[in-house]
């Protein structure tokens, strides 16, 4: 039985596996992967490295520690977390079952994709899924956004008050109703392509250009020197789906206190409804998670 498992290896999880073995908790991660969406980078033809805040450098020494403790980790894919008497048990897809007396859910979200030719290939190399991330590099650059929500509307504003242009492809009438859509349709630099589809990406080394369709059926070309799919994210919580609560979108919600609706099930990082996901709001809700589940472990221990 462990004191606790951790689900989710991305900079959420990692942080609160490292705090609960500094704590001295019997803990496991259990994960798809190490680093998870810090594995993500784009890759732009003038923009160096350095000049990207990304927190990795704290991460990529959480996952090294954890790469070398392997007693403390096991890379499966959680298909569900169950009650038991005493405590949880997180099943695997490969078959485990694993007994816990307390869980923290670190699954983060996954990005909608386009699914369109091109969009494989060019993916983190002038096409990406966090405009957020990366606005602040689009100086007078042109770029476009791909999406119909709050989402695209927040990426094409922040892009908007740096970059020359730029392009809003998919928007529907409703989206452009909201405050930040009337906006947006009012902003000398901003094009909106309403009801326009996306069918192709094209470019060489780097995404150049998008292909779209109009809702009367003619194509156009959209040159961009990068462009950001920003379709929505959809909060990994399936494996709690029954047992702790959720919000509208699906993020689990949490307390001040990293707690969930269940006692003994914590929650961190990007699957949660906290603000802003970013790698260093992840990391500090990772932290705040593993110090909450250890002061419900002193309880029992
Ligand atoms: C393309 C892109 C670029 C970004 N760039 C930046 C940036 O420059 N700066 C910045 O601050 N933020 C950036 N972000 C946002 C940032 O990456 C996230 O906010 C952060 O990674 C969230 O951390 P997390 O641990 O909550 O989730 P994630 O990083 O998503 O990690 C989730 C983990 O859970 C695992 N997992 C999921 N489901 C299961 C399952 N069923 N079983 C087992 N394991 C599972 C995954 O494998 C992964 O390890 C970017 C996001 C994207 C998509």
């Amino acid at each position: 039985m462990y004191d606790l498992i951790v689900i989710g290896g991305g900079p959420a999880g990692l942080t609160a596996t490292v705090y609960a073995i500094r704590k001295r908790l019997n803990v496991l991660l259990v994960s798809r992967d190490l680093g998870g969406k810090t594995n993500y980078r784009l890759a732009l033809p003038w923009i160096d490295d350095y000049q990207v805040i990304r927190g990795l450098e704290v991460v990529n020494k959480f996952k090294s520690e954890l790469e070398y403790l392997k007693f403390a980790r096991l890379l499966e894919t959680v298909e569900r977390v169950e009650r038991r008497p005493e405590g949880f048990a997180v099943l695997t897809r490969e078959g485990k079952e694993l007994l816990t007396k307390t869980v923290i859910i670190a699954t983060g979200t996954r990005q909608k994709f386009l699914s369109v030719p091109g969009e494989k290939e060019f993916m983190m190399r002038g096409l990406c899924y966090s405009a957020i991330s990366y606005a602040p590099l689009f100086i007078d650059r042109k770029t476009a956004v791909v999406g119909d929500g709050e989402l695209a509307l927040r990426s094409t504003a922040e892009l908007a008050t740096v970059a020359k242009h730029v392009h809003l492809i998919g928007v529907s009438k409703d989206t452009l109703s909201l405050p930040l859509g009337k906006k947006l349709k009012a902003a000398s630099n901003v094009t909106i392509l309403q009801d326009y589809r996306v069918v192709e990406v094209q470019g060489n080394s780097y995404a150049e250009r998008l292909m779209v369709k109009a809702p009367d059926g003619h194509q156009a070309e959209i040159a961009a020197d990068a462009m950001f799919i920003e379709m929505g994210l959809v909060p990994t919580s399936q494996m709690v789906q029954d047992l702790v609560e959720l919000d509208e979108k699906g993020h689990i919600k949490i307390d001040c206190l990293s707690r969930t609706s269940v006692q003994g099930i914590f929650a961190a990082g990007d699957v949660t409804d906290i603000y802003a996901e970013q790698v260093l709001v992840a990391v500090g809700e990772g932290a705040k998670a593993a110090l909450s589940a250890y002061d419900y472990l002193l309880l029992m221990l």
